[in-house]
């Protein structure tokens, strides 16, 4: 019998999720009530705003704001927050994606006024107190829990119009969420548990999506595990993954969710034998031998986004990439990170080389 003790301290953020297939609009006019809103700002990109119309349309809306760019742009965040001031709003609800969910939270920010976050993608932001803004081409990233929507609305209806392409790169980016908080600097035994059922959730659910596209099992179980991903990456913290990603997004101006996807089987393959905890529960959650095994076989099913040489960077930027990572490397990574390693690591992830050579 082992003596070893537990020890950690974690913290929960305060958050009520309301989750219902086609219960959207319903659960924000409940929402609108029940706080008792006077004037309601709603934010959607113009691509979404069809689903932000249906999904306000039992609610009065005092303003409608649809100038939403991906990274928040600083003038972006300025213009919305004047229209909430002016239009004295009380409730911000943003419908989208996580450009959409950031500008809400860059309104937040700075006026206090509290936010009901539909998401529309798996990206998880609506379940974070992480905010980006970018200025002059430099994405500043921080913590604060003003940014934090107080209530989150999934409802898989509206993911229904998400591109197959865009809903796999997007869970695989909530799936990044779940194994980097596997080892990232606060990760714990409770953060640990809900990125294993991320990583089931999402496992389980993508190929349904991939195989239909109104798969309604399939996305249920892929916002499900978003969500859950998004709430162990918020209390576990940035990992290498994360760390490697915001520098590929931030200085080379590659797109989110792709890059994630692309980017992790490599840290994966990278960190995990040197993390035995997290391969165990990897392993666990997709029913594999290790984790790796169960990442590959699903990309396969999914058709993952494969090499960043798709997504515009070149070996050119690997020089840049890696002296900007290797200062940003959490202290706690399983695995010493070089000059070197980091890399081998960028050069495969850039030609879709079999991550496997990175597991020595
Ligand atoms: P996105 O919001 O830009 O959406 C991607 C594309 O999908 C867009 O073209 C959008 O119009 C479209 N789309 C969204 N929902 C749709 C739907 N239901 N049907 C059809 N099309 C739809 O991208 P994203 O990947 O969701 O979010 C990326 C952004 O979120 C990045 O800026 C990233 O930094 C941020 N993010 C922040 C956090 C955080 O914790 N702060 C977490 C994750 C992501």
């Amino acid at each position: 019998m082992s003596n070893q003790s537990l020890s950690f301290i974690h913290d929960s953020l305060p958050q009520k999720i309301r989750f219902g297939f086609g219960e959207a609009s319903a659960n924000l006019l409940e929402e609108v009530r029940t706080r008792n809103a006077q004037s309601v700002m709603v934010i959607a990109g113009e691509p979404e705003m069809p689903i932000a119309k249906q999904v306000a349309s039992e609610i009065e809306v005092a303003v409608w704001h649809s100038d939403v760019v991906m990274h928040v742009p600083i003038e972006t965040a300025q213009a919305a927050r004047e229209v909430a001031v002016d239009n004295q709003v009380d409730l911000l609800v943003c419908v989208g994606g996580g450009s959409t969910t950031g500008l809400a939270k860059a309104v937040a920010l700075e006026t206090g006024i509290p936010i009901v976050a539909v998401p529309t993608t798996y990206a998880g932001s609506e379940a974070t107190n992480v905010w980006g803004l970018t200025e002059e081409k430099r994405k500043t990233t921080g913590v604060d829990i003003k940014v934090l929507p107080e209530t989150v609305i999934y409802d898989s209806k509206l993911t229904l119009s998400l591109p197959v392409e865009m809903s796999v790169a997007s869970g695989l980016n909530g799936m990044a969420h779940c194994v980097d908080s596997l080892w990232a600097p606060k990760a714990d035994p409770i953060n640990a548990a809900l990125a294993g059922e991320g990583i089931r959730a999402l496992s389980a659910g993508l190929p349904k999506i991939v195989e239909d596209s109104q798969s309604i099992e399939g996305r249920d179980e892929a916002l499900y595990g978003a969500y859950l991903s998004a709430v162990s990456f918020a209390s576990a913290g940035s990992g290498l993954h994360h760390k490697i990603c915001h520098v590929l997004g931030g200085t080379f101006n590659l797109p989110h969710a792709q890059t994630h996807a692309t980017i992790l089987p490599y840290v994966l393959a990278f960190n995990a034998p040197y993390a035995p905890g997290a391969e165990q529960r990897m392993a666990a959650a997709f029913g594999t031998q290790t984790g790796l095994e169960g990442l590959q076989q699903l990309r396969e099913k999914v058709n993952a986004p494969a090499r960043l040489s798709d997504y515009g960077f070149s070996a050119d930027g690997i020089p840049e990439a890696v002296s900007i990572v290797l200062e940003k490397v959490p202290a706690n990574n399983p695995r010493e990170v070089t000059e070197e390693n980091l890399t081998q690591l960028l050069t495969a992830a850039l030609n879709g080389d079999d991550p496997a050579i990175l597991s020595n």
